[in-house]
């Protein structure tokens, strides 16, 4: 989508479990933006076993950050490959080094910042379950599947993932305020930062819409 006769590029913040991955799936129905998550892009490098799935394994089941060498130079690849389009940046940049790395490769015209209370957040996480293969997400409170721990589509186990359980997440959430939160200032210093406040999706999604809206 071209605005202004200039491919726009977003980026998506917010702490883990925050719904940037339900917020993300929206923008990109409605927007028909390409959707660029760092995190999935590593579970496949994982799934299928490559060198850099070896590679990163341990630090995505730890809930720990990946280096930021590895992060820079996988992405700056991995954007290459999408420069001819309107994207939707989210996962990436999580540190200030990789924020600068990103805004030499490719400067992002507008970021989305979320902002959830973290108890919301807390309690959100231990209740999410995915189908693996499909990415396919449930939450036990309010996206139950059908059947209690099957896929709704294949009838294949769900599985808590590795970095929801009640360790990692906390150590993830340490990680966004020490580590993360910078990048937000970083943002906010070039004016193109706007924040999102709400507990829920559903309460966070119009207030996006209305926003996104004066740019499409
Ligand atoms: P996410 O699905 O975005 O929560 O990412 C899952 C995990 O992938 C994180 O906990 C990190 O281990 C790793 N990861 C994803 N993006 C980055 C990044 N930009 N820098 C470092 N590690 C990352």
């Amino acid at each position: 989508m071209m605005v202004k006769g200039k491919l726009l590029k977003l980026l998506i913040l917010g702490a883990p479990g925050s719904g940037k991955g339900t917020i993300s799936a929206r923008i990109v129905k409605k927007y028909n933006v390409v959707h660029i998550s760092s995190g999935d892009k590593l579970r496949e490098h994982i799934e299928k076993q490559s060198a850099l799935g070896k590679e990163v394994k341990k630090y995505l089941n730890e809930g720990a950050l990946v280096p930021d060498e590895v992060m820079i130079k996988f992405m700056s690849e991995e954007l290459k490959k999408v420069s001819n389009s309107t994207w939707l940046l989210d996962g990436f940049p999580r540190t200030i080094s990789q924020a600068e790395a990103l805004w030499k490769i490719q400067p992002v015209d507008v970021v989305l910042n979320l902002v959830v209370p973290f108890e919301v957040i807390i309690d959100r996480i231990s209740k999410r379950w995915v189908h693996l293969s499909s990415g396919r997400v449930y939450n036990l409170d309010f996206n139950k599947p059908k059947i209690h721990g099957k896929d709704d589509v294949t009838g294949e186990d769900l599985v808590q993932r590795p970095d929801d359980k009640p360790e990692a997440v906390r150590k993830r959430l340490e990680i966004y305020e020490t580590i993360t939160k910078p990048v937000i200032s970083f943002y906010k210093k070039k004016d193109i930062l706007k924040d999102f406040h709400g507990s829920t999706s559903d309460e966070i999604w119009p207030k996006v819409v209305a926003h996104l809206d004066t740019l499409f």
